[in-house]
């Protein structure tokens, strides 16, 4: 026996391990943790922005492609500078960035070893600035685009990566977890139940739509989100892929399907009936390229399209509002006060009453004014 396990073996088995203590939320941390998610839905909308590695592409700091936030360990800093900058244009959540830091991923680009710190620098990222904010501290799990119901093995191994990741953000002592961009109906089931067996916090199961109007298995969003309630997810719905136009009606069945609280975080681009995803659109410009994933430029949702698409869908009752990968800050804060709110970075909304042309304070010279139809 080597002397660590020698160690192991005679200590005090009713001391907690260093893992247990950190599971227990200490007195100071329930205090700064305020209402859950279950309690604030219960109240009204809970806005929760996604899409940071799109964002993190666009800064410099990540690779389009794999699409792996190798900036966790690259430049932790820029990865809790985004957090606090979708906290401050309106998020109510802060959302750890292991969407796509599972096993998978990590092969594909080889870098399994750092599999785990990857997945803790994330956690421990989004526990700080969560509690820092006072912004729920939400874990995340993803499709794993290994899952094919005909392959056991296959199988197997999605089991794996959602077990430990689940189990990894339960350690951190996460608020929920987000199951997420699921376009096979079976796979956020697999996800869903992980959830319920590794953790003890509420469950966002949300699917995804491209062209088709039904999941790899055949599902409608209607039935795989009924199937999800069933199973006991505390909220279903649908995030990415579809923009705002092409999610609307997709939601409106949902609404109709299901009993519990419903999810909607569209990407913020304009898809259009005939290409109703945002990896189908196609630029004019550019000889009908495929524009995703970094021409995805001129498609871009302004702000107040965000700003009536939160209106329009809490209006129908759904109460789990968001945007996916495209989102910017300036998209959370027109979501946000589209619901009433009126979060830090509102303090810098637009006022063009001061606009140096199309100004009409007093202090704006007749100059500028006698000017504006020529701009
Ligand atoms: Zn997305």
């Amino acid at each position: 026996m080597t002397t660590r396990a020698l160690k192991k073996s005679t200590a005090n088995p009713r001391k907690p391990t260093r893992a247990a203590r950190a599971k227990a939320p200490g007195l100071k941390e329930r205090l700064a943790k305020g209402p859950g998610l279950m309690a604030r839905l219960a109240k009204g909308p809970v806005i929760c922005a996604e899409g940071y590695v799109f964002e993190l592409e666009r800064r410099g700091y990540l690779q389009a492609g794999a699409f792996v936030p190798e900036v966790l360990i690259e430049h932790p800093e820029v990865v809790e500078q985004l957090h606090r900058d979708f906290v401050h244009a309106g998020s109510d959540v802060t959302q750890a960035l292991t969407y796509y830091v599972h096993r998978e991923k990590l092969r594909v680009i080889g870098r399994e070893k750092d599999l785990l710190p990857m997945n803790r620098m994330a956690l421990s990222i989004a526990k700080k600035v969560a509690r820092e904010t006072g912004t729920l501290f939400a874990g995340d799990i993803c499709n794993t685009n290994i899952y094919d119901p005909a392959d056991k093995k296959a199988l197997k191994e999605v089991d794996r990566i959602f077990e430990e990741q689940v189990g990894w953000a339960a350690e951190a002592g996460v608020d929920y977890i987000v199951a997420e961009t699921y376009s096979w109906g079976a796979e956020a089931l697999l996800a869903l139940a992980a959830i319920r067996k590794y953790s003890k916090v509420p469950a966002v199961v949300t699917v995804c739509f491209h062209r088709e109007e039904q999941l790899r298995d055949g599902w409608s969003a209607a039935e795989a989100c009924k199937r999800l309630e069933d199973a006991g997810a505390d909220v279903v719905g649908l995030n990415c892929h579809r923009g705002p136009d092409t999610m609307m009606p997709l939601l409106k069945e949902i609404r109709k399907a299901v009993k519990c609280h419903v999810a909607a975080l569209p990407v913020p681009y304009r898809t259009t009936e005939e290409q109703p995803s945002f990896m189908s659109l196609t630029d004019p410009c550019c000889g009908d390229a495929r524009a995703f994933p970094t021409g995805l430029d001129p498609f871009v949702c302004t702000r107040s399209e965000m700003y009536d698409f939160g209106r329009e869908a809490y209006a129908l009752g759904i109460n789990y509002l968001g945007i996916c990968c495209g989102a910017g800050p300036h998209h959370i804060r027109a979501l946000a006060e589209g619901l009433g709110r009126h979060p830090e970075a509102s303090k810098y909304t637009a006022d063009m009453s001061r606009h140096a042309f199309f100004g009409t304070n007093k202090k704006i010279r007749k100059v500028q004014t006698d000017y504006r139809s020529r701009l």
